[in-house]
């Protein structure tokens, strides 16, 4: 009987941070509208959609974002009021309003200690068919970029997933029709917790992925693992086909107002 206690106080955690990377796939497969024609760059290259393009969708939807919801906790009526009053006052040239009437109503973000203890991104160089180094150089861009949005934490790369925060690998092919996916774990209270990064090195049907769209694959999902939803905007980095060749300043503005906000949901 002695040993139970801690044991038993251990698995509740565990089984809300699985039922939380359940609902975050579920919550995103909600996401998917019907493909547009995104055709900034080169129509038939740039796409390349990930997991929450995922084509499954549209059935799962519902269900998904009622689970979700049920996982995040509800801010305090006087900080909620505060956040939908900065939402008011700051969303209109952000994605932020279509991620909350999308994803479930509420924000996931890392939390404010991030950037004196960087959030630690393991890019790993797999030996999958169809790597090269350029893509890992790729990577390194895009979190560059990310890092220079002005965002209250830190992306530090390095190349052991001991301690890693997110962990990003490289697959030949992903399922369902998809070229990139996050899978991000947050706790109850809404900070993200890990995220599991997963690029491909060739699109569903077979063609190997350019190196100008593994950028474009990068920011999107680097964006996922900050705790961004999708932009229903063609040109930002975070619209769920991109071929964006860097974040946009709605992609900029949508984080650092993200970033501004407590984590939670806002129903
Ligand atoms: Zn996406």
């Amino acid at each position: 009987m002695a040993d139970r206690g801690p044991r038993s106080r251990v698995i509740p955690i565990a089984a809300v941070l699985l039922l939380a990377v359940v609902a975050g796939d579920l919550a995103r497969r909600a996401l998917v509208r019907p493909a547009a024609p995104s055709g900034a760059i080169s129509p038939r290259a740039a796409a390349v959609p990930d997991s929450a393009a995922g084509r499954a969708a549209s059935a799962a939807g519902d269900r998904g974002v009622a689970a979700s919801a049920a996982l995040t906790a509800p801010l305090d009526d006087a900080t909620r009021t505060a956040a939908l009053q900065r939402i008011d006052r700051d969303g209109a040239d952000t994605y932020l309003p279509a991620m909350l009437s999308a994803d479930d109503s509420a924000l996931h973000r890392w939390s404010d200690d991030r950037a004196e203890r960087p959030v630690r991104v393991a890019v790993l160089r797999d030996a999958v068919p169809g790597f090269h180094d350029t893509f890992f150089a790729n990577v390194g861009w895009a979190i560059t970029r990310w890092n220079a949005v002005g965002l209250p934490i830190y992306l530090e790369q390095v190349a052991d997933t001991a301690g890693a925060d997110i962990v990003l690998t490289w697959a030949d092919r992903l399922d369902s029709n998809r070229t990139g996916r996050a899978d991000v774990t947050w706790g109850r209270s809404g900070w993200l917790v890990h995220v599991h990064v997963t690029l491909a090195t060739h699109t569903p049907d077979g063609r190997e992925v350019t190196p100008r769209e593994m950028v474009a694959l990068a920011l999107h999902e680097l964006g996922h693992a900050l705790g961004l939803g999708h932009s229903p905007l063609v040109a930002d980095a975070l619209y769920p086909e991109t071929s964006a060749a860097d974040l946009t300043a709605r992609d900029r503005r949508t984080a650092l107002l993200l970033y501004a906000l407590p984590p939670g949901s806002l129903k």
